[in-house]
């Protein structure tokens, strides 16, 4: 191997800048040339690449979003797309990639690297951490961070005015960060994809504390097939015309902002290993961190849905929230 393309795609994620660092100082240390691709697919397909050097990521760890910028491309999920990507890597030199985003980046990372035999490992970047492979994505500490920032924020005023609060946080397929945000910021209920809700339970459960207790907060995952945070405020105002309901709906900022320790650290490590198994010769793979050890997972298995939500987690926020 002698230039790795590093790139990001699909979501932007808090943490993704600590990851193309980590890519970029590491390939140099092992006297590797350094190509950033910019807007991901697109950027392979314009052939938008720029030589990094040591200083092209030199003050970026803090900050949030991504330099390399990020995009969707339908057109990199066509062959003759992937074909113009294939040409243009060839025509710089890059030999080898770094993915750095979600599952459908790592589903593109699949089918060009075995249509043209290109070795490609990727980094989990998303907020969601719904990828199998790693205990944790880069984005997802500092997302769950924002949003107990912000919902602490609501309970003050849902306290103030004895109101009801339901606040929709990002996961379209997933209720990871519904459920851990819930949990730490004292929700009375969680509703998640993967469980399937029982409105009559939530009701009752909304009933039962709602003398003693003057605020309440619910926390809505985006996916929950019962709907959206404003669905289930207006099935909610209509049982209870006399609660003073209000929707909230956080949205992008969930994805800004400087990344958390955590996530700079996880960043760090994985970019480091990364570069150091395109040279051990891995590629297809994801590369993560389970149990404190790097871990290195085929993109086939990292893209299949985290959608395991330990019980124990569930039954917490039943018992806490009395
Ligand atoms: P996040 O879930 O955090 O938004 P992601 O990586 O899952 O991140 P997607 O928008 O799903 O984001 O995917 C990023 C890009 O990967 C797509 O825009 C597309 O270019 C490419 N991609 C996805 N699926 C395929 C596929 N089947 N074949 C080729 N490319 C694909």
């Amino acid at each position: 191997i002698k230039n790795v393309g590093v790139y990001t795609s699909g979501g932007d994620a808090p943490g993704m800048n600590a990851a193309i660092r980590a890519v970029v100082r590491t390939a140099l240390y092992y006297n590797l040339e350094v190509t950033g691709i910019r807007r991901g697919y697109e950027g392979m397909i314009n052939g938008d690449f720029l030589t990094m050097d040591r200083k092209s990521v030199g003050n970026i760890i803090q900050r949030g979003g991504t330099i390399l910028k990020t995009a969707r491309s339908e057109h990199f999920k066509t062959a003759e797309g992937r074909k113009l990507a294939y040409e243009n890597l060839k025509k710089r030199g890059i030999d080898a990639l770094v993915a750095i985003g979600g599952d459908g980046t790592f589903t593109g990372a699949k089918v060009f690297g075995k249509e043209y035999n290109f070795p490609i490992v990727g980094l989990p970047g998303t907020i969601d951490n719904d990828l199998l492979g790693t205990d944790y994505t880069i984005g997802y500490d500092t997302a769950i961070n924002t949003v107990i920032d912000a919902v602490d924020k609501i309970r003050d005023t849902a306290e103030s005015h004895d109101r009801l609060f339901i606040v929709e946080v990002m996961g379209r397929d997933s209720g990871l960060i519904a459920l851990r945000t819930g949990i730490a910021a004292g929700a009375e209920a969680i509703l998640i994809p993967e469980t399937k809700t029982d409105l009559n339970a939530l009701y009752h459960k909304l009933e039962q504390g709602r003398k003693d207790k003057s605020s309440k907060i619910v926390i809505v995952a985006e996916g929950e097939e019962a709907g959206g945070a404003f669905e289930i405020g207006k099935l909610i105002k209509d049982r209870f015309p006399n609660y003073d309901t209000r929707v909230s709906v956080l949205g992008h900022i969930q994805r800004g902002g400087r990344p958390s320790c955590q996530d700079r650290v996880l960043a760090s490590r994985v970019g480091v290993a990364a570069v150091e198994a395109l040279l051990k010769g891995h590629h297809n793979e994801m590369i993560g961190v389970i149990n404190g050890e790097i871990s290195y997972t085929p993109f086939e298995s990292a893209i299949k849905h985290n959608t395991e939500i330990n019980p124990a987690l569930l039954k917490i926020v039943d018992i806490l929230s009395l």
